[in-house]
């Protein structure tokens, strides 16, 4: 049994103001948690992404996200669960006005391989991107695959 305050595990780059892994500080090996404390207008996510062979949930706490789906917008609110399976494509939304706050598992914990879109400006459409970092790894860099413009810089 392990227990910790969510408040004080520490806080990586993210889209979303705030994102704190919890299995490390857990010492969870087969589950990655994540909480979630997202602006309006922000995401969860760094794109419209898949992971191969990882599955996903979100339960939101508070607020309403809105996940882009294969299959159109899905609204997830307070006290709902939304699950994602190895290959699908989505990407979480806060698109209301309050905060939303929400908890993440994914499961094999260690699972990389899967495929990342966002919008290019430099190719004027959505593209596959590949991350990078700067500052010893405490900036998180997106770059286009198509024509290697940065697309997005993320920082705690
Ligand atoms: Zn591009």
């Amino acid at each position: 049994m392990r227990k910790i305050r969510v408040d004080e595990a520490d806080r990586v780059p993210s889209p979303a103001s705030v994102r704190r892994p919890l299995a490390d500080p857990l010492g969870a090996e087969h589950v990655a948690i994540n909480h979630y404390e997202l602006q309006p207008g922000e995401s969860f996510a760094f794109g419209y992404h898949k992971h191969d062979d990882q599955e996903e949930v979100f339960c939101v706490l508070s607020g309403t996200a809105t996940f882009e789906t294969e299959e159109g917008d899905v609204d997830v609110g307070a006290g709902e669960v939304v699950y994602f399976s190895p290959g699908e494509f989505q990407q979480g939304w806060n698109r209301g006005d309050d905060p939303v706050t929400a908890i993440a598992l994914g499961a094999p914990k260690d699972a990389w391989g899967g495929e990342v879109r966002r919008e290019c400006p430099e190719c004027g459409e959505r593209t596959p991107h590949r991350f990078d970092s700067e500052n010893d790894g405490r900036t998180r860099l997106t770059v286009c695959l198509e024509c290697d413009a940065v697309t997005g810089r993320y920082s705690v």
